[in-house]
């Protein structure tokens, strides 16, 4: 049976260019880098190369720092507990700002950061599933707001924030931004310059890089504690020994997936778009938020009469990977702020599945998965409907 990949919002393919280059790393040129002798320095060409990469990819500025993490579960703890440690910390300024709609790594370190007696507002989004900065302005109060950390798209609807405005305002008043920006890299541009972010966070195997590496961008001049204390290891900023093979991948990976961009905003999209188009012909079905400001490999589908659950488990037993939503949530869709917010009912929020593609997703693979999703609900829609 022929397997069919539709959850690269969870996880992707590691490019094999990108695998092709971390080889060299793994059993040649092992030594650690900041050893003094030749299996060391062997491999800084290497790893500058991967940090120009980097650099270039989100048009950072050689002044800016950015950090190597182990994934971007770290890189967004890093900026949340950093900022209580260098800014909050029993201050006058102690607010943070961010979204209902966050990944769980940035939602449990703001409730974590509540515990240290910081005061955190969580944004509901509007109809549209994002937060606006007119919004986002009622709420920031210079004298008390240390930072605001807003998602660049969500993982869930693929819903894109208006981060140039966003961070901009904070910017205005003097607040620091940071976006968590996983599931922005590689569909869509993503401008440090254009948009004055003073952290962004990103994860490798969200764009065809290995799992286990991530990076965290820091604009000059903005002073963070480090969340990982010991050796000296990207300046002091986060101590460890750098996966250097990762690194490398990572760097290749942003590389590619600023080379694609254009086809993953125009021909992913056209895929995704037809997959979508397919699933509106079957009554009873919605998409959630308007395709216009979603990432271009992203479906939220809902659809009545049928149990997400149910249609992930006969999706997989004919070859095909979806999810009800994000990996790292087991909630309900149903208390899913976004289906609040944007009025979808109960039934519908209840009903909830993710698709999402990538580069590597062939049209083939999106007219097989039409054919057999809607049987898939013909199906069990007849199964729910005579058990009633
Ligand atoms: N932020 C968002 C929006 C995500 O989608 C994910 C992963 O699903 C993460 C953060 C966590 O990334 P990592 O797996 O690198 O820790």
């Amino acid at each position: 049976m022929q397997r069919i990949y539709l959850d690269n919002n969870a996880t992707t393919i590691v490019d094999p260019k990108v695998k092709e280059a971390m080889e060299p790393f793994i059993c040649q040129m092992y030594g650690n880098p900041n050893s003094l002798h030749s299996f060391g320095t062997e491999t800084h060409p290497y790893m500058k190369l991967a940090f120009d990469r980097l650099y270039a990819g989100i048009n950072a500025s050689d002044d800016d720092d950015i950090i190597i993490t182990s994934c971007a579960t770290e890189g967004n703890n890093t900026v949340l507990k950093g900022i209580y440690y260098q800014i909050i910390n029993g201050g006058k300024k102690n607010q943070v700002i961010t979204t209902q709609v966050e990944h769980p790594c940035v939602a449990q370190s703001c409730k974590f950061l509540e515990t240290l007696g910081a005061d955190v507002i969580y944004l509901p989004v509007n109809r549209d599933g994002v937060v606006d900065a007119d919004f986002l302005g009622e709420y920031i109060d210079p004298d008390r707001t240390a930072l605001v950390s807003i998602m660049w798209a969500n993982n869930e609807t693929g819903l894109i924030f208006p981060i140039r405005e966003l961070a901009a305002l904070c910017r205005e008043n003097g607040v620091l931004f940071h976006t968590d920006a996983v599931q922005a890299i590689g569909k869509l541009k993503v401008d440090v310059h254009e948009a004055p972010v003073d952290f962004l966070t990103f994860s490798a195997h969200k764009f065809h890089g290995m799992k286990g590496v991530g990076g965290l961008y820091i604009r000059n001049g903005v002073k963070i504690s480090p969340l990982l204390h010991g050796g000296e290891q990207m300046g002091g900023k986060r101590a460890g020994t750098v996966n250097t093979a990762a690194l490398i991948g990572m760097g290749l990976a942003m590389e590619l997936a600023s080379e694609n961009l254009e086809y993953e905003i125009n021909e992913v999209k056209r895929l995704r778009d037809k997959l979508e188009d397919a699933i509106l012909t079957v009554k009873g079905t919605g998409v959630i938020g308007n395709r216009e400001i979603r990432t271009p490999n992203t479906i939220l589908a809902s659809i009545k009469g049928v149990e997400g659950e149910a249609l992930i488990w006969d999706l997989n037993k004919n070859g095909i990977a979806a999810s009800t939503g994000s990996a790292c949530a087991s909630e309900s869709l149903e208390s899913n702020p976004t289906f609040v917010a944007m009025g979808i009912d109960n039934e519908l929020a209840h009903t909830g599945i993710r698709l999402s593609l990538s580069r590597f997703t062939t049209e083939n693979e999106i007219d097989i998965v039409i054919s057999i999703l809607t049987k898939s609900i013909e199906r069990l829609r007849e199964i729910s409907f005579s058990s009633i």
